[in-house]
């Protein structure tokens, strides 16, 4: 089953060289969730063949135009092409505001239900759950709220070694075994465990994104081990004074978050209009974490099951 992250755009506040302000398609077992919205978000989703009637939740990660300022051109397609689906929205408190004045002013009444959730940055916290993943919020260090959200697969079941597996088990039997009992037979005497017929379940993958942030040594254990981590890389370490002004992070600070995390692969992003060539920043992180990718439009990073 698929999990994906496109990225749709990586550019820091200013927009430059034909990058995007912040915004992610995450796809989860065919569920769609949109990360961050900056600017011109519904004409990437458009570029890349997103379905936008799929994309039933947005995460918002602060009030920063760059990474919310496209929610209402998205809205406003989702409308126009007849969206009937509702639409959850989850950002810091003032989104709501921000969103139901503009469709005010301009007396616009979507063809859907928005419904609006609010996020405590302070806090840790499941904002998304259903049967097969949850959302966490992950506190980050930055001038405004602002919160990560990180993606997590439950627990998967473990699945039926076909080669093992005896004939003539009834239906129950078989559906008892996928949903982890041993097979008995109708006295109820047992006849396999059912760790001798399945194998071990797959892997529950996880997906953390970190923008923006300061360096923040509290993150580590929040995202420890997860698959990917995309982490802000606003700048390099010859600029770590504008970081520190500015709460932002540089591309070493992104790979010694992600090194000492022990994540299996570092995406970088939100980078700076100063850097118009980008290889100097992913050499930098690569020193200190060789596995890293730069986060450019277009580009999928998928994670195996
Ligand atoms: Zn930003
Ligand atoms: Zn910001």
């Amino acid at each position: 089953m698929s999990f994906r992250i496109t990225i749709l755009g990586a550019s820091g506040a200013l927009p430059a060289y034909g990058r995007y302000p912040s915004c992610q398609l995450v796809e989860i077992q065919n569920r769609h969730f949109l990360v961050d919205c900056g600017e011109g978000a519904q004409m990437q989703l458009m570029r890349y063949q997103a379905n936008l009637h799929r994309i039933s939740h947005v995460f918002i990660s602060h009030l920063h135009g760059d990474h919310y300022l496209g929610l209402m051109g998205l809205i406003f397609t989702m409308h126009l092409s007849r969206r009937t689906n509702e639409l959850h929205i989850h950002g810091h408190a003032g989104l709501d505001d921000i969103i139901t004045t503009q469709l005010r002013h301009s007396r616009s009444v979507p063809s859907y239900r928005l419904v609006f959730h609010r996020i405590d940055a302070g806090s840790r916290e499941v904002i998304y759950e259903d049967d097969k993943l949850t959302v966490e919020t992950l506190p980050l260090r930055h001038k405004l709220p602002c919160s990560g959200f990180l993606f997590r697969e439950k627990l998967k079941p473990r699945r039926i070694n076909k080669e093992l597996l005896p004939e003539g088990l009834s239906i129950r039997q078989l559906a008892g075994l996928k949903q982890g009992h041993d097979v008995a037979d109708e006295q109820g005497n047992l006849l396999y465990t059912n760790e001798s017929l399945t194998l071990p379940p797959r892997k529950s993958r996880t997906y953390a994104y970190c923008s923006d942030t300061a360096f923040d040594e509290s993150l580590i254990e929040n995202v420890r081990g997860v698959d990917i981590l995309y982490h802000e890389a606003t700048f390099t370490i010859d600029e770590a004074s504008k970081a520190v002004e500015t709460l932002h992070s540089t591309a070493a600070e992104a790979a010694e978050i992600a090194a000492r995390a022990d994540v299996g692969k570092l995406v970088i992003g939100h980078f700076s209009a100063r850097h118009k060539d980008l290889a100097p920043v992913l050499e930098e992180a690569k020193k200190f974490f060789n596995r890293t990718e730069l986060a450019l439009e277009g580009n999928v990073f998928s994670i195996a099951d």
